[in-house]
């Protein structure tokens, strides 16, 4: 996989390749991404570009042995750790890693590069279940960098989900993201970056990804009434005007089908973790439209602080209650009075 082979973020490509070609690799990288906007292959891109034998102006030869393992994701010195849980693919006594998965990961995504985390699961047989990083992974990835690099080059570890890490796991992993073994490279894919331990996430450098279209993805007019109900909402919560909220949910419950209104979830859930982002100062790293920029500052300002850490919960639910086919109207109903009140 090249730069080139990538949508989109050509900002990102050029500042990656940058850190390369000046020699300035961070210890570790916290990329940042919406679900299912090719983060993992951006990574998997500026690993060929790090290990390329034949490196080309700003991008990998894409033909050499190093690109050829690491595009095939067989590179025997990176690693892919993902949450997993028991399923159906594996014998029930097992206690699964991610290694355990490893043909399904490839397969998923060699095939499917811009992947969403439920894609993930039904590829490795766990739909419906919540998975993690464990501590038993964590032990397994240290021991694999205990070894010198097996190519006598870098080494990487890619780590999916940090969010969903257990806080042991978290723990055994710290040191080594602190103080990582030489030429070690920790690369990280959230999409929940409030998720992320603390103590990992000031740890890394941090790069958000650009939204971009995946093939089959909706048009620009249903995003653009996702965001206006979005608008509408929480600018009815800020004014106290609860008749308008509860009528703003009402139409999130009437649009045309489940999957529209997951989306409309989805699109809550980012822009609340940009007004955290915007709360914490770090607006530098927001990807959004000048207008809806000034939306997001108005409501950073006019909610608490803790508004978004107590709300994210909520539209998880919400997400699950939907998937599981629970009346849309009492779901949003439900949800528009509990996020008011908060
Ligand atoms: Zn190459």
């Amino acid at each position: 996989m090249r730069f080139a082979d990538i949508q989109g973020n050509e900002g990102v490509k050029r500042a990656l390749a940058g850190m390369v070609d000046a020699g300035k690799i961070p210890h570790a990288i916290l990329f940042h991404e919406d679900d299912g906007c090719g983060a993992v292959p951006m990574c998997v891109a500026f690993l060929q570009y790090l290990f390329c034998q034949r490196r080309g102006d700003s991008d990998s030869c894409g033909e050499c042995p190093a690109c050829n393992k690491i595009g095939k994701l067989i590179h025997p010195d990176v690693h892919f750790v993902y949450p997993v849980t028991g399923g159906s693919l594996i014998p029930s006594s097992a206690k699964p890693t991610a290694l355990s998965y490893v043909k399904q990961w490839r397969e998923l995504v060699l095939g499917n590069p811009y992947f969403t985390e439920r894609d993930l699961n039904e590829a490795l047989g766990i739909e419906g279940k919540s998975s993690l990083i464990s501590v038993a992974e964590a032990r397994e990835i240290l021991g694999r960098l205990s070894f010198h690099s097996l190519e006598g080059g870098w080494r990487a570890v890619v780590v999916y989900l940090p969010e969903k890490m257990n806080a042991d796991a978290a723990n055994r992993l710290l040191k080594s993201i602190e103080e990582p073994p030489e030429r070690t490279l920790f690369l990280l894919v959230t999409h929940a970056p409030e998720k992320v331990l603390p103590t990992i996430s000031s740890r890394c450098q941090h790069i958000r990804l650009v939204p971009v279209r995946r093939p089959g993805a909706k048009a620009g007019e249903e995003e653009a009434e996702e965001r206006e109900l979005t608008t509408a909402l929480l600018s009815a919560i800020l004014s106290r005007d609860l008749m308008t909220a509860l009528e703003t949910g009402e139409a999130v419950a009437a649009l045309p089908s489940r999957e529209r209104i997951k989306s409309w979830i989805r699109y809550m859930s980012r822009t609340l973790r940009n007004i955290f982002l915007s709360q914490q100062g770090l607006s530098a790293l927001l990807s959004v439209a000048e207008e809806e920029e000034l939306d997001l500052q108005r409501f950073a300002k006019g909610l608490k602080r803790s508004y978004v850490r107590m709300t994210l919960p909520l539209l998880d639910r919400s997400m699950m209650l939907i998937d599981r086919n629970v009346n849309a109207k009492i779901v949003l109903c439900d949800l528009v009075n509990k996020m008011f009140v908060i």
